[in-house]
């Protein structure tokens, strides 16, 4: 057995074992539930970062208002609708447009977009734009957007506020109810590994997520993110994230689990560990390269999943998807 303690908190030991031992039989496990619902395949979901700009000043995010550090980018109608046909091209099934919080990109665009995408191709339109007013969701929803991923972060409210100070857990979480209610299959989930985060808290975390009947959920291990003033923290823990993502599985059965690509920040199988961890949907980054490296999730040494290795770790793993069917 050996004691793990992620992030800097030392009250949050957990002891499991990275090999062999419980997480062995734990990931087996995991990995059994997710063969039931979704056999042996993985669902390939292409990310666009379409703006870096934001409204927050979140402690752990390096998009924050506050970093004057970085040139910030919108992309626009045209740019974006041309990469989902090419996602589609590439055998993907669903495009997610990922941004910071930035409420002065026009909605109308947005829906624009949004409807597009929708009537040019055959993909599902996942959206993840942060916190936004009820009308411009029912906007989206109605252009034909399919999804919302919208992650709790962290589920103590007074973290949450310390992280977040422009927002509140309540707020988070009302807009998620809202999604579900109107009709968007949403998505949500937790970083792992944040200063003074509990394992005990992520636990309940898991269990909210199942009482808001998420169709989709991840957790992400913290990663430090320059120009972000938890900078200098220690990064979240592989293992511990691997073992929430696998309690993640079992607990919420058959919706979908992204190996998201902080993984591959920790451990260059990251994402390969993921998906033995019970994992089933690999993200895959279609941003312009020269955008990609201003969208400051992380660092600009972040190497997005390309396509190409994609292939390779699906590969790798024995597993099947619609991008090895194409060339
Ligand atoms: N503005 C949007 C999108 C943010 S980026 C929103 O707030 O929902 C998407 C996700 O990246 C976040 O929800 C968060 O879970 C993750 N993320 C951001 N900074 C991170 C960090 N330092 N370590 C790990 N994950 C991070």
């Amino acid at each position: 057995m050996q004691k793990i303690s992620p992030g800097s908190n030392p009250n949050t030991e957990l002891v499991v074992s990275s090999e062999g031992g419980v997480n062995r039989q734990l990931f087996k496990s995991a990995v059994n539930i997710r063969t039931q619902h979704f056999g042996n395949e993985v669902y390939p979901r292409g990310v666009v970062e379409i703006s870096n700009y934001c409204n927050l000043n979140c402690l752990y995010c390096g998009m924050r208002k506050d970093n004057l550090t970085i040139n910030r980018y919108r992309l626009g109608h045209n740019e974006i609708v041309q990469i989902a046909l090419s996602m589609e091209q590439h055998g993907i099934k669903s495009i997610m447009l990922q941004s910071g919080d930035d409420y002065t990109y026009p909605i109308a665009s947005l829906v624009k977009t949004v409807h597009a995408i929708r009537k040019e191709t055959d993909l599902r339109v996942i959206l993840c734009l942060g916190e936004r007013k009820r009308a411009d969701l029912e906007a989206m929803l109605k252009a034909g957007a399919n999804m919302y991923v919208l992650k709790l972060e962290t589920p103590n409210p007074i973290l949450f506020q310390k992280l977040r100070p422009s927002t509140t857990f309540e707020r988070r979480l009302n807009q998620l109810k809202f999604m579900k209610k109107i009709g968007y299959q949403i998505s949500s989930g937790f970083i792992v590994g944040l200063p003074e985060q509990t394992h005990h808290e992520i636990f309940e975390g898991l269990m909210l997520l199942k009482d808001l009947r998420v169709d989709a959920a991840s957790v992400s291990p913290f990663i430090p993110n320059e120009g972000s003033p938890l900078k200098n923290e220690p990064f979240g823990s592989l293992e511990l994230s691997l073992y929430f993502l696998a309690q993640m599985r079992i607990h919420l059965q058959g919706v979908y689990i992204p190996a998201v690509s902080a993984f591959s920040l920790l451990h260059k199988d990251g994402q390969a560990l993921a998906m033995n961890a019970g994992a089933n949907v690999i993200t895959i980054n279609f941003t312009p390269k020269t955008n990609a490296k201003q969208y400051l999730m992380y660092s600009e040494k972040r190497n997005p999943v390309s396509l190409e290795r994609a292939r390779e770790l699906i590969l790798s793993l024995g597993m099947t998807s619609s991008i090895l069917q194409i060339n």
